[in-house]
């Protein structure tokens, strides 16, 4: 609203009807030229203020004006005014207005209920100094005095004088008020957008749902109401199996998708029975309200996991682990409980992954005797506290050795000798598989020149091989040491196979290019289909020991290790069979047509010196296959 299209009122108090006649005249001028104005007040006028009319063609000023008679009339009016919004600019008020409440009082009261009017105290004679009257009513800045007889002239002008002030005041306080608006309006704003902000920073921005502190906060407030109640909080620690794979193999767009969908199923899984966060990559945790209802629960989490995703045409298998601690009845600590379920999804990683599992203090133990045996094995690896074994692989006719097969031996110098399957799954789960698996392959290519007529083999683990940048560094490694690959055989497992066949294959195709030949080692002890025989340029294919060992128990043994012997020499691979204990076994795998054997009936594995002093007493050792 502009200052000008203020309304602007007046309010003139007087209890003597004849100047209220006089103030009719002088002020009904500035309300309009609409004939209000009389020959008969003009006289009067001319009569009481020795004055003339002011000019008729003065623009209109005011909007209105009231008259009354008495003090209590006018408080009235100005009540009036302000409830309705349409306050007055200027009240004239006579000193003595007999028999109601003078000038003075009527003057305190209005400014009691309006602090902005403009007071004009009328008087005759002074009653009071203007400092007493200022003091009683207040803001001497909007208070005025006009000497009776008023003239008529100066009246106009003065009342002319403080509507435009009054209007100018209000106008800055409409201004201000509007200012004052906007500004609440923006300071909601503001406050909105920060509570906004803050409930962005307790939630996962790619799965929507809490994070971390998010996760910390909730947990609080449920623990109120459970305690309240007698209910007895779960943590479910949640982690996605070989999530790394898919993100390194399948970029990670795909990755986010996965999490994103694993996020919805968790949610939807876990319905009212609790809540889910984000803890961060592929690691989730879920609150669930009442302990009894855990179970049902995980394996509803469990279950929603299996389902293949489908990204970008891409379908893709995952599954979980989740680890499962119960928060004390009395005080839910949530960290203790994270921890135990993270122990706990640990022991459910370890027993083969895809599972869920509740925390049990045995579980700790397990963990610290893990760790303590982790922590020692990067100490051996360091220090050579290691060696390599080398057990002779022999052609099946004659049994000249052809190879030695490099084993690992970890003489621990306090819980002696530890059994090679036992540290390397240790060392597979604590990521030391890669120095682990690098020191293997630097000391055999290192051992091999003291039997450079002899295929030397050496084992990789599934872990090692698919740590980024295997090949290179064998690569390098072959050449820094010069040696040739052509008298290298890797050995792998199906286990290589299970989880990325593709991926696998590349390397091996890889390594195949660099010289080196590629075995199957443990055949038909995994669960891998055979279709990925084609895809995989295997050399050899060696037959697991138990297959051998079930020779001379099982009946039907031998019809199994026909089969795969015949297998292998479709696909012109060389045949290998493991553990050949006694003279029985021997004879009879070479009749089927094993091409070589491995076992404690030839040699057990030997150390270097034992190999050598071997070589030095049996000359016909270097004829090689
Ligand atoms: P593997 O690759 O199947 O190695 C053959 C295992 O069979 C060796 O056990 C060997 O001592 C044993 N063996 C050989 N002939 C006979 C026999 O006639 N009868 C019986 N009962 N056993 C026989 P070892 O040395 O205990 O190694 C066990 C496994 O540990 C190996 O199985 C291999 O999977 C793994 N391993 C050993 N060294 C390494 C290594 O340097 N790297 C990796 N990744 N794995 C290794
Ligand atoms: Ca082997
Ligand atoms: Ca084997």
């Amino acid at each position: 609203m502009t200052p000008s299209s203020k309304a602007r009122r007046l309010l003139v108090a007087d209890d003597d009807a004849n100047v209220l006649d006089a103030y009719r005249r002088v002020l009904g001028e500035l309300v309009g030229r609409d004939g209000s104005t009389s020959s008969d007040l003009d006289d009067l006028s001319a009569e009481l203020f020795g004055d003339d009319p002011a000019p008729s063609d003065a623009p209109a000023l005011l909007e209105e004006v009231i008259y009354c008679r008495q003090g209590e009339d006018a408080v009235r009016q100005v009540e009036d005014a302000r409830a309705s919004s349409k306050a007055f600019a200027i009240v004239f008020l006579d000193m003595r207005m007999p028999p109601g409440i003078d000038g003075l009082e009527t003057a305190r009261r209005i400014r009691a209920i309006d602090p902005d009017v403009n007071i004009v105290i009328v008087t005759g004679y002074s009653d009071h100094k203007p400092s007493e009257i200022a003091a009683a009513i207040g803001r001497p800045e909007r208070l005025f005095y006009l000497l009776k007889p008023f003239d008529g002239a100066e009246l106009q002008q003065l009342a002319t004088a403080l509507a435009s002030r009054w209007t100018l005041d209000t106008g800055i306080a409409d201004e201000l008020a509007k200012r004052v608006a906007q500004l609440e309006r923006m300071y909601a704003e503001l406050k909105a957008s920060e509570a906004r902000a803050q409930e962005l920073a307790r939630l996962d921005a790619l799965t929507g749902l809490s994070n971390r502190s998010g996760l910390s906060e909730r947990f609080q407030a449920e623990v109120q109401a459970a305690t309240a109640q007698g209910r007895q909080l779960s943590v479910l620690y949640l982690d996605l199996d070989r999530f790394k794979d898919v993100n390194d193999s399948l970029g990670h767009a795909i990755g986010d998708g996965v999490i994103r969908g694993f996020a919805e199923r968790v949610s939807q899984a876990i319905g009212k029975d609790g809540f889910a966060a984000r803890l961060g990559g592929d690691e989730f945790a879920v609150v669930c309200f009442d302990r009894p209802r855990v179970a049902e629960l995980s394996e509803r989490l469990l279950q929603a996991c299996a389902l293949p995703y489908v990204l970008d045409g891409d379908t893709v298998r995952m599954s979980v682990s989740i680890g499962i601690a119960h928060c004390d009845l009395g005080q839910p600590d949530l960290v203790e409980a994270m921890r135990q379920a993270d122990i706990a999804l640990y022991a459910a990683k370890s027993a083969g992954r895809g599972v869920a599992m509740e925390f049990a203090p045995s579980m700790e133990r397990d963990i610290l005797g893990t760790q303590r045996l982790a922590r020692d094995l990067a100490r051996a690896i360091a220090t050579d506290e290691l060696t390599l074994h080398y057990q002779p692989l022999v052609c099946a006719k004659g049994s000249p050795i052809y190879g030695l097969e490099a084993l690992l031996r970890w003489q621990h110098p306090e819980r002696g000798m530890i059994p090679p399957l036992v540290f390397i799954e240790v060392a597979e789960k604590t990521d030391l598989i890669r120095d682990l698996g690098d020191w293997v392959i630097r000391r055999a290519f290192a051992d091999s020149r003291l039997w450079p007529d002899l295929v030397t083999a050496i084992n990789l683990s599934p872990a090692q091989l698919r740590a980024p940048g295997f090949v290179e560094r064998v690569a390098t490694l072959a050449r820094e040491m010069n040696i040739d690959p052509g008298m290298f055989e890797l050995e792998v497992t199906e286990m290589v196979l299970i989880e990325d066949v593709a991926q696998a294959a590349e390397k091996l195709r890889q390594l195949k290019d660099i010289g080196f030949t590629i075995a199957l080692d443990d055949f038909g002890s995994g669960y891998a289909s055979l279709a990925y025989l084609s895809q995989i340029p295997f050399d050899r294919l060696k037959i697991d020991r138990s297959f051998v060992e079930d020779l001379r128990s099982k009946s039907g043994a031998d019809g199994v290790i026909r089969s795969i012997v015949g297998l292998g020499a479709s696909m012109g691979l060389s045949v290998t069979a493991e553990g050949v204990e006694d003279v029985q076994q021997h004879r009879f795998l070479q009749e089927v047509g094993c091409t070589h054997m491995q076992g404690f009936l030839f040699h057990r594995p030997l150390t270097v010196e034992a190999v050598l002093t071997l070589r030095g007493s049996r000359p016909e050792i270097r004829l090689s296959a």
